[in-house]
């Protein structure tokens, strides 16, 4: 089935708000040499939100997202950042369980999975990530660690994104891939994202309306082969993210639906 790729920014904790709003908008001036049917969004840091937001809000083919949120509404939670504030500014993602953070601040596929679900209730659309380490790669176990951490991190009774108001996205970043300049072979990424999509087949009634995002390395130099895997429905991508030039050529190599 037809599914519009998502290319998705992860900026990670780089920039500061002004160079931040410099980005988005050297990324907009870009936006016409896009083709129509490419979805676009940049997850920006906390602190830069409200700046990028702003530049980047009545240009619709470009959204905005978090890299996290906290899995309760509001609270004494020092430090952390809600949903509700984030659907205030205007984000329509947020990026939740990055292998970053699972590594960092030691989150468990249920705490994936509360966040996800309290941004989905919000309206937001959470990009859950999922990837298996090397160690578990060598060792075999890639696509069972990927399927429980499917499992585990999604929300109940969820929904491909775009069906019934707010889904979810799904990103396979294997943890060896990420900022590594080590990206997984087409024939990998093919494999595991068609595993995906069996699990979560598993789990609900339209899994062939999830996007599935594959992250790890993604340039403009390997972005077509991987975006022209049929289950490969976009990228999120770090490091490339960050110059407006090379965003845009990965976002120019989707392939689109229409
Ligand atoms: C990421 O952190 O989501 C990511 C994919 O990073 P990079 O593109 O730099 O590997």
């Amino acid at each position: 089935m037809a599914r519009t790729p998502l290319i998705c920014g992860n900026w990670k904790m780089n920039l500061g708000p002004h160079a931040a709003r410099d980005l988005a908008r050297a990324i907009v001036h870009g936006l016409p040499e896009v083709p129509f049917g490419v979805a676009m969004a940049v997850c920006p840091s906390t602190p830069c939100l409200q700046a990028v937001l702003d530049e980047i809000r009545v240009f619709d083919r470009l959204e905005g997202g978090a890299q996290d949120c906290h899995a309760a509404l509001s609270g004494a939670h020092t430090g952390d950042t809600s949903v509700e504030a984030l659907r205030e500014l205007g984000c329509a993602y947020v990026i939740v369980g990055h292998s970053e953070r699972r590594a960092d601040h030691a989150e468990s596929d249920a705490t994936v999975k509360a966040k996800a679900a309290t941004a989905q209730a919000a309206g937001l659309t959470p990009i859950v990530c999922v990837g298996e380490t090397l160690a578990q790669r060598e060792a075999g176990e890639a696509e069972a660690v990927v399927a429980a951490q499917v499992k585990g991190s999604l929300p109940d009774g969820v929904a491909g994104d775009g069906v019934e108001g707010h889904g979810v996205v799904v990103a396979y970043e294997p943890v060896w891939a990420i900022g590594t300049g080590k990206v997984a072979s087409p024939a990998d990424v093919d494999a595991m994202h068609r595993a995906i999509r069996a699990t979560l087949a598993g789990m609900m009634a339209d899994a062939d309306k999830v996007r599935l995002l594959y992250g790890g390395s993604v340039k403009p130099e390997n972005a077509a082969e991987l975006l022209a895997l049929d289950d490969v429905d976009g990228a999120l991508v770090g490091g490339a993210s960050l110059k407006a030039d090379s965003f845009l050529a990965i976002a120019k190599a989707a392939k689109t639906t229409g």
